[in-house]
């Protein structure tokens, strides 16, 4: 059958598919330990699932205003005011199914054929085909400076040409967990003021930093870039709200417009009693979310010091999300039962089949020479999982 030419340039998404093969496994008896799964392993907070049930009790079960219903968001404005002084009115939020979703409608809304994205490399894998599935070209840029990971102002000021239309930016990252210093947000700001270019600030993982570290992105350390940028956030990672699709952008009353336009073409409203949960989860207390990062930090810590305890593997030690990017360089080359590991999915597969460990290759996020470790699993199944990766990595020849 012939398919169109957009559907043809894009993968499926590898986070999802190697998270549900996982669970496919588990539900065939076999002991996997799931590293791919871009989620919290706890479940939605309790407040927030009673305030969906009480929604479809009062009948919430119909259509709402394609943007999101009005309290919700004028308590995400409110959210920006409070936390960073930012003033956004409700007409500047558009509420979608998730951050994915908004991502989308802001790229739609805003691309045109050959217009270039600048996408700073390890990135999460969806921006590169929402970019191609929008008509425009991604720009990918290697991270570098301290830990290679980073975008830096050379690396950007080289990439911004004529036809970038736009520069993502997602800190803390997925699939690092780096997140951006102020005085390196501040620098990047300078040459982004040169060019004038749109900013997309992916902040989903904004809540779950480590260490005191001070989560910043480019419009709080430099407020005028506040005209030009879109914030993306989501409530699928700060309140283990995954499944229930509900992700938000902030940003210039014309792209939103147009963004919601799209949406009113395509999925129409976000689902009304998910709206009504995530009211609830702003609201609420932030205790639970404290306790949550409380209960990622140990878990961040073994990761990173059993990855480097392992012979030919280094690991970075992120300041946020919940995902570990160890770097197998050294391993490329070595041999395994099916014969040399080429590339991180090479060694990926190797572990699948000897450790039973999913984790996600880094080849679909610009990076071949990592994978990607989630570290939301329980501590034992941290250790244990470790414990089979070293073992099997003593059988490569
Ligand atoms: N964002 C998560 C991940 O990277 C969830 C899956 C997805 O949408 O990519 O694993």
């Amino acid at each position: 059958m012939k398919l169109s030419k957009r559907s043809l340039a894009i993968k499926p998404s590898i986070t999802l598919a190697l998270a549900a093969k996982a669970t496919a496994m588990r539900a065939e008896g076999i002991a996997v330990i799931n590293f791919a799964a871009g989620e919290l392993d706890t479940d939605t907070p309790e407040r927030i699932k009673r305030a969906a049930i009480e929604a479809l009790n009062r009948g919430m079960t119909k259509y709402t205003e394609v943007r999101g219903i009005a309290p919700l968001r004028e308590a995400i404005a409110q959210k920006y005011k409070d936390e960073f002084g930012l003033e956004y009115s409700s007409d500047q939020v558009l509420v979608s199914c998730g951050g994915k979703h908004s991502l989308y409608n802001i790229f739609q809304a805003m691309l045109d054929e050959g217009d270039e994205v600048i996408i700073p490399a390890p990135y999460w894998v969806s921006y590169r085909d929402i970019v191609l599935l929008s008509g425009g070209v991604p720009r990918i840029v290697k991270g570098s400076g301290r830990d290679d990971f980073r975008l830096t102002p050379e690396g950007l000021k080289a990439a911004l040409g004529p036809r970038t239309r736009a520069l993502i930016l997602n800190s803390p990252n997925n699939p690092t967990g780096v997140a951006y210093h102020r005085e390196e947000l501040l620098a990047l700001s300078r040459i982004v003021e040169a060019h004038g270019c749109l900013i997309i600030s992916d902040d989903v993982y904004e809540k779950i930093v480590y260490d005191d570290f001070e989560f910043h992105n480019i419009v709080t350390v430099n407020p005028p870039l506040k005209e030009r940028t879109v914030i993306v956030n989501s409530m699928s990672k700060t309140y283990a709200m995954t499944g229930w699709r509900i992700g938000y952008a902030v940003g210039p009353v014309p792209l939103l417009s147009a963004a919601g336009k799209i949406q009113s073409q395509s999925t129409s409203n976000p689902t009304s009693f998910a709206q009504a949960a995530a009211l609830e989860a702003l609201h609420g207390p932030d205790d639970e979310l404290k306790e949550l990062v409380r209960g990622l930090q140990p878990r961040r810590d073994a990761i990173v010091e059993r990855f480097n305890a392992m012979e030919g593997v280094e690991c970075n030690r992120p300041e946020g999300a919940f995902y570990v990017f160890p770097s197998i360089r050294s391993l490329l080359g070595k041999q395994g039962k099916k014969g040399t590991i080429a590339s991180a999915s090479d060694l990926s597969n190797f572990l699948l089949e000897e450790a039973q460990v999913v984790a996600v290759p880094g080849e679909d996020f610009g990076s071949p020479e990592h994978i990607r470790f989630s570290y939301t699993v329980p501590m034992n199944d941290i250790h244990k999982g470790c414990d089979r990766i070293e073992t099997a990595l003593k059988k490569l020849g």
